[in-house]
């Protein structure tokens, strides 16, 4: 079913609500139009006035068909800012046009324009924009000189034209910089939510994103859309590895082992760190025979790694445990399965792969 807004894709629904948000100026720009309306010896006429608001409708029925299709995807700023803004200082010159004595607080309308290229524009956009509007407003007053001379105060036509001249460029220099900060802080944000789910060392999901990935895995289990299984695997013997070599080639071991390892999965699995030395692998849509599998290939992979600034003989081993989740059990007794997988494969020598069926209780 149609839908005002799309629900499927977050940036374009965004861009539609802000386009909503200039259909309140243009709300705002009606008023004034009716106003001047209104007035005694009035140059807007029923006629313009019928005219020019029939314009703003098509105008922003046919942004908004733009922008629910999918238009505006293949430009190169999606958001359209520059380009509404361009089409709204174009509707606030009508009204300079036609809005004679009360033209100097028309001037406000551009500034409400303005603030919408917070949202986007770059000083030398903003800037661009500025020209556009100094010299519009200049030729409509010109225009308007000529056409009708009685509706033109020579001297403060100047001053508004000053106005307009040096606050839209100070504007300019301001909402760039504005831009320019929240650009910044989104790149920010992104880079906080990195943080909050890698693990430093290895570069892969720590065990807060690991519990997430699994609740989401167990919801479409939970539902009988796909099985997963779950694998932990334990770097055998190595506190030798560190007490041998040291701490700091233990790290580059670790994050060695755990970037081969994901580079060996499928783009729907996932590798987490679980705890020390230990990871887990989730792998989606996968019973446990084929989890055994793709076990036995990261086992045989780690065993002929080789690592930097170590010596080529150097060699590490791991120990898988693997389970299927249950429909409907805790993450944990899955998580304790694999636990005592694992547990059985180190007692029966390491560099071993076994599982624990998941019918056992
Ligand atoms: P096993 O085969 O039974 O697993 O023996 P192991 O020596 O691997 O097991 P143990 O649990 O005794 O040792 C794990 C070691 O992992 C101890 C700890 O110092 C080391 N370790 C844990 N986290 C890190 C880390 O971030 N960096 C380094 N270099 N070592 C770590
Ligand atoms: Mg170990
Ligand atoms: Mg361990």
């Amino acid at each position: 079913m149609f839908s005002f807004l799309p629900k499927d894709n977050h940036n374009q629904a965004l861009r539609i609500k802000r386009f909503l948000m200039a259909l309140g100026s243009y709300f705002m720009w009606s008023t004034f139009a009716v106003f001047l309306h209104f007035q005694d010896n009035t140059r807007v006429t029923l006629n313009v006035l019928v005219i020019s608001l029939s314009g703003i409708l098509v105008v922003n029925i046919l942004i908004y068909v733009i922008f629910r299709s999918g238009l505006n995807k293949k430009f190169k700023d999606p958001s359209l800012t520059l380009f509404q803004m361009v089409v709204a200082t174009f509707w606030t010159m009508v009204v300079v046009y036609y809005a004679d004595s009360i033209r100097s607080v028309v001037l406000l309308l551009y500034l409400v324009v303005f603030v919408f290229g917070l949202f986007k524009l770059n000083v030398w956009q903003f800037l661009f924009l500025s020209a556009f509007a100094v010299v519009n407003y200049a030729a409509v007053i010109l225009l308007l000189y000529k056409i009708h001379p009685e509706a033109v105060n020579t001297k403060i036509e100047i001053l508004n034209i000053v106005v307009l001249a040096t606050v839209l460029p100070w504007f300019s220099l301001v909402g760039g910089y504005i831009t320019k900060l929240r650009a910044q802080i989104s790149k920010a944000l992104s880079t906080i939510e990195q943080l909050a789910i890698i693990d430093d060392l290895t570069q892969v999901f720590n065990r807060r994103q690991m519990y997430k990935i699994l609740n989401d895995q167990k919801a479409l289990g939970d539902r009988g859309i796909h099985p997963f299984s779950i694998c932990i695997f334990d770097l055998d013997h190595f506190k030798i590895v560190n007490d041998t070599f040291g701490h700091s080639a233990g790290d580059i071991v670790l994050r060695t082992v755990a970037q081969e390892a994901q580079k060996n999965l499928r783009n729907i699995d996932h590798i987490a760190r679980y705890g020390g030395e230990e990871f887990i692998l989730i792998l989606t849509n996968l019973e446990i025979s084929e989890a055994m599998v793709c076990a036995e290939r990261i086992r045989e992979m780690t065993k002929i790694l080789v690592f930097e600034n170590m010596s080529e003989d150097f060699r590490i081993t791991i120990s898988v445990g693997v389970t299927e989740y249950r429909s409907g059990e805790f993450i944990q007794d899955a998580i304790n399965r694999a636990d005592k997988a694992l547990y059985r494969a180190k007692a029966n020598g390491r560099d071993r792969v076994e599982y624990e069926p998941s019918t056992a209780i």
